[in-house]
């Protein structure tokens, strides 16, 4: 009954950001004809697409996704520790065509060509679109880290995208011996969710304060600060006492290079890691489809107009989620869900020929340090002097009960599942 309510409460926080465009929105004339093309069925895409058919239910919403089941990163951490199975991870999206008329085609999208408003998908199929949304989410930088290419991820996985890099990191950790070492490489900013090693770190902790008594978590950072930093120090050490070492790049923590064969890392000052497991997360960029449409800079990233996320490159084009340059925004789930509901208003105008909406957006980022301990960050955002401005926000406090870290744990769970209900429907 409790998670009920704040199930409910959680979904009328979600609704609010998509409420700003949910008024006074009608569309007219050929605009109500229109066609939006958006690309990537993840939090992005998938809540875009159900954003325009609720506001505008007569615009042809065409959503390009090549999976039939999407599995969410969020929680996929928990997946790791043992607190999730796998299957809970995934969605479908037979409720977004049913209930809401979004029209899924199940291909990837190989080429943007803005001339002509075409998407070109694998099969050589063309989708003309008087709008596009681009939600690809991340690739892998395959040549940043010298060792890290794909085929080295075979044997150290990133498992930055959930599937099946999930499901070996997982087996590779219960194969470890019982006094085994688990390392992590991790990148420096910008990349997917900035809490998101730390909270794997302590779900790994807790896997191995069950299954491998002796075991250690090593995590080596190519920064020297990250976020939640002392909620998470604190709540490593309160939980798992010694299990986990952070060691920040001023420490030697940055690596250089990767031996996959020998399960080697090497860092900057030259010291070589051997362990038993290594997870690698190196550093990211937008996903291909946003680099091929021409979308992003030299950062790999694409740079969009504040209020609306249309990219500053391509006119007609958006691009919302982990691909955009959205800062101080981090690239969450929370953050891709509101873009898209700010996003899908601001399209809606320009296919009227009216301004866009005042934007807001809102982020909330739970991570799990222990199955019934969890801490916060928030922030809320609005557009001042044409830039994004973070109007407020915090974290969870250091000093609280454990009643406190519960009921943050409890509302990781909620958010979950609101979030999921929020776009895929079930
Ligand atoms: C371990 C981990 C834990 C996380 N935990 C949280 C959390 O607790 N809370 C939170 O808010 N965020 C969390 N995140 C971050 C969150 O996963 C991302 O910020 C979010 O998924 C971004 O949404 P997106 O739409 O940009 O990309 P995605 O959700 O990754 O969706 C991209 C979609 O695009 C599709 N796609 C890509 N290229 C093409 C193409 N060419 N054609 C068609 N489709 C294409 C992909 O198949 C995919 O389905 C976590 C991330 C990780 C790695």
């Amino acid at each position: 009954m409790k998670t009920d309510q704040a199930r409910r409460r959680l979904l009328a926080g979600l609704g609010a950001t998509l409420g700003l465009a949910a008024a006074g929105l009608p569309l007219g004339g050929s605009a109500s004809r229109a066609r939006v093309v958006v690309v990537g069925g993840g939090f992005g895409g998938a809540a875009a697409a159900r954003a325009l058919r609720q506001f505008a239910p007569d615009l042809e919403v065409v959503l390009v996704e090549p999976s039939a089941v999407f599995r969410t990163c969020p929680f996929s951490n928990l997946y790791l520790g043992g607190l999730r199975s796998f299957g809970s991870l995934g969605h479908h999206y037979g409720y977004l065509q049913r209930r809401h008329g979004v029209r899924v085609v199940r291909s990837s999208a190989r080429a943007v060509d803005p001339e002509r408003r075409q998407v070109r998908l694998v099969d050589g199929t063309r989708l003309g679109y008087d709008r596009l949304i681009l939600s690809p989410g991340i690739d892998m930088r395959w040549d940043a880290l010298e060792g890290y290419d794909q085929t080295a991820a075979e044997r150290l996985p990133h498992a930055w995208k959930a599937g099946p890099q999930t499901r070996l990191l997982r087996r590779q950790l219960q194969a470890m011996d019982d006094d085994g070492l688990f390392l992590m490489v991790i990148p420096d900013n910008p990349y997917r969710c900035p809490p998101g090693p730390y909270e794997r770190a302590a779900m790994v902790a807790h896997y191995c304060r069950r299954h491998k008594p002796r075991a250690k978590v090593l995590l080596l950072d190519a920064k020297d600060a990250f976020s939640k930093q002392a909620l998470f120090e604190q709540g490593w050490r309160e939980v798992y006492g010694e299990r986990i070492e952070w060691v920040g790049f001023s420490g030697d923590g940055e690596v250089v290079r990767v031996d996959a064969n020998q399960r080697i890392v090497e860092t900057a000052f030259g010291n070589r890691h051997q362990a038993d497991v290594i997870n690698v997360i190196p550093p990211q960029q937008a996903g291909y489809i946003a680099r091929q449409a021409g979308v992003t800079d030299r950062s790999g990233w694409a740079p969009v107009k504040a209020g609306t996320f249309e990219s500053r490159l391509v006119p007609d084009v958006y691009v919302i989620g982990d691909a955009a340059v959205a800062a101080p925004m981090p690239k969450s789930a929370f953050c891709a869900h509101s873009q898209a509901g700010v996003t899908a208003a601001a399209v809606l105008a320009s296919l009227a020929g009216r301004e866009p909406p005042e934007p807001a957006w809102l982020n909330t980022c739970f991570s799990l340090i222990d199955s019934d301990y969890a801490i916060s960050i928030s922030g809320q955002y609005r557009l001042r002097d044409g830039e994004i401005q973070e109007v407020s926000g915090g974290v969870s406090p250091l000093q609280a009960s454990q009643e406190f870290r519960r009921r943050e744990a409890e509302h990781a769970r909620d958010w979950y599942a609101a979030m999921s209900h929020a776009i895929w429907g079930a």
